[in-house]
């Protein structure tokens, strides 16, 4: 009896200490742009009461071919739909071109001889340096060649295209003339890529040959083929120019399948292109780019970003969210085909005239040090990464890490997914050796850029929690009712008033924009995430808001339960979902993936339950465990619930919208191992 006690006591302690406040380094904190959180009260201040000023100032810091008008109030807004129509628009009147700010600027500046980018290709040896003039005058060549085809002014260009430099080259080159970039991930099917292609009718595709991912090689052209057929066949359609990039490294040329006068090979016509193209002065509030989001809760959304304010804010949060100081080297590990990738590669750096690495593999290849070994080539001081990365690294062991000098890194960051604390402690430790802060940071491809995160030098962090809000941004918690609630609460992350990076509609549906983010509750923007919120104003974003299971009357957050399931040392990664039962309303059904090595059994079942028992309650103990070989993932990495909820309630052909699943193969596993009760 007295060891139980004691062994209680301690995991109550254990527990604490998991989720206890950890400080910034001193020495961190004094070299940081924001080194209080009074320093940041203050500004959050200004940036809510007095928006015009705070980012008309930081706007006017760029370059604008005819000033907004300085006499009006920077933004106008409503997000009231019993007002009339949603919109938002910032830095009205204004011309600018976010290319010309991300590139030519620097440039003209003098520093055209900074490196812009460090790419990295996926076989070590494959590596590129190219500097803010190499990146302009490619730039230029893509831009002057999609002007000869005829490109102009508000026409839409997709682009599939893997990693390599051409990728954030062609949303630039777009940006440049003011046509409208829709990247769509180099790893979509064919459907999936001619959906998209029909949705905005694009006349142009840029694409590439193939693509090495590891040890293999995805033939993107074939995939290409294959959906401009589908586009031939649903709606007669076709893009005028299809622009194949010839990835040499991945398949020779001779092995491409050609389409004669349709099919072109980059490097031949783009070459001959001259090196200076003249910008496209844009009016602010110009379409930038769509981008459709990873589709973890249905069918993804078009979403359509603005120039101006989406510009503003991209360079902004990248500044002070990674404490971005000249001479820093940054690298974020998402791909463009993202929004991740889209602000925190292309845009977000560049403005701000950083370094940054761009990598075109994966991160266990040749060997499960891959990343690690980056960091060290690089000396990158800025690493952004997503908690499902660093779990499935983390369950590789330590010492793929620790074998590499990682003495350069300051910054961590996280973003996709919240990070349960077993993972960031492994993070905070292993990978910034304790020294670094780790900013865990919410947001969405809606949101344009970062909304909830730590500022790194300026408070304590909390593992798991996403803490404060950004300047500009207003988190409100509602309660069931919608109420606007005070102080320590937890409901529905709703946000108040505009804010200068936010979508403005989704593409060609204004109707579903309103409807899916302005309905519920009008007068806020709903983000369809749930959050607690401590006293000290700290944010900690609880799951999906479909994602509560009520447990004989226990309202229970799904992303707590998965914390709890992973706090097991053998759990490298959870998930799971409500299903009815019959006696207590709802029940919990987890899936759970073992760490390399661990044996399933019955009695590893019980512990695990065990676990959850200790951190949460004898309430949330998942009433089925079921062992997953793998969990259905959106191709951003973000684990597909809704799938996983069919699963548990043995409806298997009403799995839904698919089409952003990265390995179709996990799905049957899961359903195989289902019916035969794994
Ligand atoms: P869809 O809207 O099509 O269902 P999605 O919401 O997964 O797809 P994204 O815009 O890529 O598409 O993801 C945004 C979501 O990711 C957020 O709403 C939130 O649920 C989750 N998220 C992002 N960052 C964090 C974070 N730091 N902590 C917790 N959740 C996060
Ligand atoms: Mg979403």
């Amino acid at each position: 009896m007295a060891g139980s006690i004691g062994l209680q006591l301690c995991s109550a302690v254990e527990e604490r200490e998991e989720r206890a406040l950890v400080p910034v380094p001193r020495e961190f904190q004094s070299r940081a742009l924001i080194k209080s959180r009074e320093q940041y009260e203050e500004m959050y201040k200004q940036s809510i009461q007095d928006p015009s000023r705070f980012w008309g100032k930081i706007a006017s810091q760029f370059y604008w071919h005819r000033m907004w008008d300085t006499s009006k109030p920077v933004f106008r807004s409503n997000f009231d739909i019993r007002q009339g129509p949603i919109f938002n628009e910032w830095f009205k009147g204004g011309f600018t071109n976010i290319c010309y700010n991300a590139l030519d600027k620097h440039v003209n500046e003098g520093r055209g001889e900074q490196v812009a980018m460090l790419w990295e290709g996926n076989d070590v040896g494959h590596e590129m340096r190219l500097t803010y003039s190499d990146v302009l005058q490619k730039t230029c060549q893509l831009a002057n060649y999609l002007r000869k085809r005829g490109v102009k002014k508000g026409d839409r260009v997709c682009i599939y295209m893997p990693m390599v430099p051409e990728l954030p080259i062609a949303m630039l080159a777009c940006a440049r003339i003011g046509a409208i970039h829709s990247v769509i991930f180099g790893g979509f099917s064919a459907e999936s890529l001619a959906g998209r292609i029909l949705d905005c009718k694009s006349d142009v595709l840029l694409s590439c040959s193939a693509v090495q991912r590891g040890a293999k090689v995805l033939n993107l052209k074939v995939i290409v083929d294959e959906a401009l057929q589908l586009c031939l066949e649903k709606e007669s359609f076709q893009p005028g120019t299809v622009l194949i990039y010839d990835n040499k490294n991945a398949v020779p040329r001779s092995k491409v399948k050609w389409v004669a006068g349709r099919d072109l090979w980059w490097q031949d016509e783009v070459r001959s292109c001259s090196t200076v193209a003249p910008v496209e002065w844009m009016e602010a509030e110009d379409p930038l780019f769509l981008l459709y989001t990873s589709g973890s809760t249905g069918k993804p959304k078009g979403v359509l970003h603005t120039i101006g304010g989406y510009m503003v804010y991209a360079a902004t949060s990248f500044e002070y969210v990674f404490d971005y100081q000249p001479g820093d080297i940054f690298w974020c590990t998402a791909d463009c085909g993202w929004i991740t990738g889209h602000t925190y590669i292309c845009y977000g750096p560049l403005l701000n005239g950083a370094t940054q690495v761009v990598f075109e593999g994966v991160p266990t290849y040749p060997s499960p040090s891959r990343w690690w070994e980056i960091i060290e080539k690089y000396k990158v001081s800025i690493f952004y990464t997503a908690p499902t990365a660093i779990r499935s690294l983390e369950a590789l062991g330590d010492k793929h890490v620790t074998k590499h000098n990682l003495s350069s890194l300051r910054v961590l960051g996280t973003v996709g997914e919240a990070i349960n604390a077993k993972a960031w402690h492994w993070y905070h430790r292993v990978v910034g050796q304790g020294r670094c802060p780790i900013v865990d940071t919410w947001w969405q491809t809606e949101t344009g850029g970062i909304m909830i995160t730590p500022l790194p030098g300026a408070w304590s962090l909390k593992p798991g929690s996403a803490t404060l809000p950004f300047f500009g941004v207003q988190p409100v918690v509602l309660d069931q009712d919608g109420k606007e609630q005070d102080g320590p609460c937890s409901g529905y992350l709703c946000i108040k008033g505009a804010w200068p990076g936010m979508a403005r509609t989704l593409y060609g549906d204004h109707k579903r924009f309103a409807e899916t983010y302005f309905t519920t509750w009008p007068g806020l923007y709903v983000t369809g995430d749930g959050c607690q919120r401590e006293a000290n104003g700290y944010i900690t974003l609880t799951g999906r808001v479909d994602d509560v299971v009520n447990v004989s009357g226990h309202r229970i957050s799904i992303g707590e339960v998965e914390s709890a399931l992973t706090s097991h040392k053998l759990c490298a990664e959870t998930a799971a979902v409500a299903f009815d039962h019959d006696v207590k309303g709802q029940g919990i059904y987890a899936f759970v993936t073992l760490v390399e090595g661990a044996k399933p059994s019955e009695q590893l079942k019980n512990e695990i339950k065990a676990a959850v028992r200790k951190e949460i309650g004898s309430f949330a103990v998942p009433d089925v465990i079921q062992w997953a070989p793998g969990l259905p993932k959106t191709r951003s990495g973000k684990i597909m619930r809704r799938i996983l909820r069919k699963i548990a309630a043995n409806q298997f052909d009403e799995l839904g919208d698919v089409s952003s699943l990265a390995d179709p193969a996990v799905v049957e596993q899961l359903v195989e191992g289902k019916r035969g009760g794994a």
